[in-house]
Order: structure tokens, then C-alpha cells, then sequence
């Protein structure tokens, strides 16, 4: 299949070449309706369905447990002088097990973490971007372009 995109909604999927008010574009299944076909690509895909233009994949965000949680734990479960077991009990979970969070042995899970968070009014859920880029400037390089640069692209070749 060939990469050239639509034309006219810049989908990656060119199904023909149309005459539109003039001027020969290259058009998806959809957008070759509104014009005189040309020339057909053959790709074997004309019977299949077009596909949604797949729009560019968000920046997500992940959780990570901060670094040495347990030391933030100590330090909660001293300020509220409440002793590991009663934390254990308030959670549900295991002493040995919280016990081996605070000193470092262990790490917790998202949903350990989270329980502790709440119940020691302490911090210990960091967001982080999915993207290995270090810095929102060099993520938005990554970026794929958006619906509003393409449009832009098409209008200036049109525009020739
Ligand atoms: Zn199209």
C-alpha cells in the first residue's frame, strides 16, 4: 500500500485519484466521492470499510511510586503516632509486609501505595509521562502533527 495520503482529510489511505473543481487530488474511499475519479488505486483495500482517521495518541501519564517510600511512611507513621500494626489493621494487610516497605525491602503496589497515601496523608504516587522524554519541549518534537497542520499542509498545495 502506498503512503500518500488523502488529499482532502489526509487519511493514510488513497483509494483514487480525482478530479475536484480542477484540480487532480489524491483522495481517500470517502472524499473520492465528491469528485471524478481518475485513476483508482489498486490496493485491495477498496472493499474494505475506511478506517476512522486514528487521531495522535495523547501524551498519557503513569503513576510511579516515588523513590524510598518507606522512609516517608516511618516518618508519617511517627508524626500520627500510629504504630505499624495499626496501620496494617487500618489496611488490611499484612504487618511483615508494610514492614518491609518501610525499610525498603519491599516495594508497595499502586493500590498499597495508594491506601497508605490516604490513610498517612502522605505523598507517594508520582504522575510521570509515558514518553521517555525528559522535558515537556522535547515530548511536543514527538508530537505527531495535528489534524490543524495537516489541514494547513493541504491548503497551501492546494493553493499552488
Ligand atoms: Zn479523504
Amino acid at each position: 500500500m502506498s503512503d500518500q495520503f488523502c488529499d482532502i482529510c489526509g487519511r493514510p489511505q488513497v483509494s483514487a485519484q480525482v478530479l475536484i473543481e480542477g484540480a487532480k487530488l489524491l483522495a481517500c474511499a470517502s472524499c473520492r466521492r465528491g469528485g471524478k475519479t481518475l485513476h483508482e488505486f489498486s490496493g485491495g483495500h477498496s472493499s474494505a470499510p475506511v478506517l476512522p482517521f486514528s487521531a495522535p495518541s495523547s501524551l498519557d501519564s503513569g503513576e510511579e511510586i516515588i523513590e524510598n517510600p518507606g522512609k516517608l511512611i516511618k516518618q508519617a507513621s511517627d508524626r500520627l503516632r500510629l504504630p505499624l500494626p495499626v496501620i496494617a489493621e487500618r489496611l488490611r494487610e499484612k504487618e511483615s509486609y508494610l514492614h518491609g516497605i518501610e525499610n525498603g525491602h519491599l516495594m508497595p503496589s499502586l493500590e498499597i501505595a495508594r491506601k497508605l497515601e490516604k490513610e498517612l496523608s502522605i505523598k507517594l504516587i508520582d504522575k510521570v509521562q509515558l514518553s521517555v522524554a525528559p522535558s515537556p519541549a522535547a515530548a511536543a518534537k514527538f508530537s505527531p502533527p495535528t489534524l490543524g497542520d495537516m489541514l494547513t499542509f493541504d491548503r497551501k498545495k492546494k493553493d499552488k
